[in-house]
């Protein structure tokens, strides 16, 4: 196999190519973003089955950094960084769970969750992080005026960027919505010693700011218009179908806000079928918001345009976005892989979590977003009792705490809760504590 490498070209096919060590993040020509192009004629002289042999010895070795399930692939991801420059905290290679109770009761019976959260800063974040701070690490090892990197967050990207800045010693800035993150996410950064800066304003308020701060070069922008972030997130489906001992699914289901994930999805699985390791693609269901919808509203008019929205307070925090940075190539991806977009309104959003965590689950708010639209794509008989499906459950449901504690109070605006398990306070008294079992017993019998 020749040297291989990977560089930055326009999504919308202006020529040019550029370094990925280059500090760029949009194309000079016409301002769109830029994607990571790999050399494939190269990859392509590797056998598909070559390909499968050494990714399946790599999982879980210590020999660095392959281990990682993004660098176990890394000849697909940035092959060119030099390995003692990766930042890696040994991401990836997430649990993939049968979920046969709450598919028995909806009539599925080959469900699936990937568990995205759980990872090292707790969300699928970690997956694109690391790619871009290895990056970062190479370029300043190489003498680049880059000093610090930044990032405008709904929480997760800043948890993920400020752990892995810290592994590798980079300075990092946080903008953050002030409010509108779950405690979890605000003291993540916190703790691995980001600069944080909470702001009185949403999301779309702190990218505005955050694209101002990285005209300058010394501070390097980590937000998902950096495609590198892409190629790392790239492996979530590749593992999916690794993990199916190389079979596709029939339908992945994901939550999307900023559409960087559903569109590195869709770009992992078509390289996939580019170097022949699958014959055909799975449906993808992009699942939004209803109080953050305009990808949905998009797909409404047949994807003719994007009209941007001011996303409303909703409980999916992560996805509270209104003008999506990757919309142009999520519509690609859409298109290519026969792809339905679906929403779900606050009361969907909890009932569908806590339904699910009645099944062993502890379901974040963006996973009951994903699951809402499993429900309806039932009960419309789409997918079908013998389909394979794949909910990606973004982040850990123990970052959002409080999300719990006020459904099982039935204290959330908008939502009516189904499944409320509140705690019985009473004395110690064995003769009350007996009856209160006995009668629990009767009525879940
Ligand atoms: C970032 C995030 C999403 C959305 O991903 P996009 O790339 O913005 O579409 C979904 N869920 C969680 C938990 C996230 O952190
Ligand atoms: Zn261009």
């Amino acid at each position: 196999m020749g040297e291989l490498s990977c560089w930055f070209e326009c999504v919308r096919g202006c020529p040019g190519r550029h370094s990925i060590y280059d500090v760029i993040y949009q194309c000079p020509t016409c301002g769109g973003l830029l994607e990571v192009v790999h050399d494939v004629a190269t990859l392509a002289e590797t056998p598909a089955d070559a390909w499968k042999r050494l990714f399946d010895a790599r999982i879980h070795s210590n020999d660095w950094p392959f281990g990682s399930g993004v660098w176990g692939k890394k000849e697909w991801v940035c092959p060119q960084i030099d390995d003692e420059n990766v930042v890696s905290m040994f991401e990836g290679h997430s649990n993939l769970f049968w979920a046969q109770r709450l598919g028995q009761q909806l009539g599925v019976e080959d469900l699936w969750v990937k568990m995205c959260g759980i990872s090292h800063t707790g969300s699928f974040k970690d997956l694109g992080m690391t790619v871009l701070v290895s990056v970062v690490k190479q370029m300043m090892s190489q003498g680049s005026p880059v000093r610090a990197v930044a990032c405008a967050s709904t929480g997760d990207t800043s948890a993920a960027l400020a752990a892995y800045g810290a592994a590798a010693g980079i300075p990092t800035i946080v903008f953050l919505p002030r409010n509108r993150v779950s405690t979890a996410q605000l003291i993540q950064p916190i703790a691995n010693g980001a600069l944080v800066l909470a702001l009185d304003t949403d999301f779309d308020g702190c990218m505005a700011i955050v694209k101002e701060i990285t005209q300058d070069n010394s501070v390097y922008l980590a937000n998902s218009m950096n495609s590198l972030r892409i190629e790392g997130q790239k492996t979530v489906g590749i593992e999916i179908v690794q993990q199916f001992d190389w079979q596709v699914p029939d339908w992945i289901i994901i939550p999307v806000g900023n559409l960087g994930n559903v569109s590195a999805l869709g770009k992992g699985l078509m390289l996939m079928r580019e170097l022949g390791l699958i014959d055909r693609l799975p449906r993808l269901v992009a699942a939004q918001a209803a109080r953050a919808n305009p990808f949905y509203l998009s797909a409404q008019g047949g994807f003719q345009e994007l009209v941007p929205v001011v996303a409303q307070k909703t409980l999916a925090s992560a996805i509270q976005i209104g003008n999506p940075v990757s919309y142009e190539r999520a519509v690609k991806v859409m298109q290519a892989f026969n792809g339905i977009v679906e929403q779900a309104t606050e009361d969907e959003i909890a009932n569908a979590a806590a339904r699910a965590d009645l099944t062993g689950m502890y379901a974040c708010p963006h996973t009951g977003v994903a699951l809402s639209a499993l429900f309806k794509l039932v009960e419309r008989g789409e997918i079908a009792r013998h389909h394979r499906v794949i909910v990606i459950s973004t982040a850990h449901g123990l970052k959002f705490t409080q999300f719990k504690v006020d459904y099982h109070k039935n204290q959330i605006d908008e939502v009516e809760a189904r499944h409320p398990n509140p705690p019985v306070e009473l004395p110690p008294d064995i003769n009350l504590v007996r009856g209160i079992i006995a009668r629990h017993l009767d009525s879940v019998a």
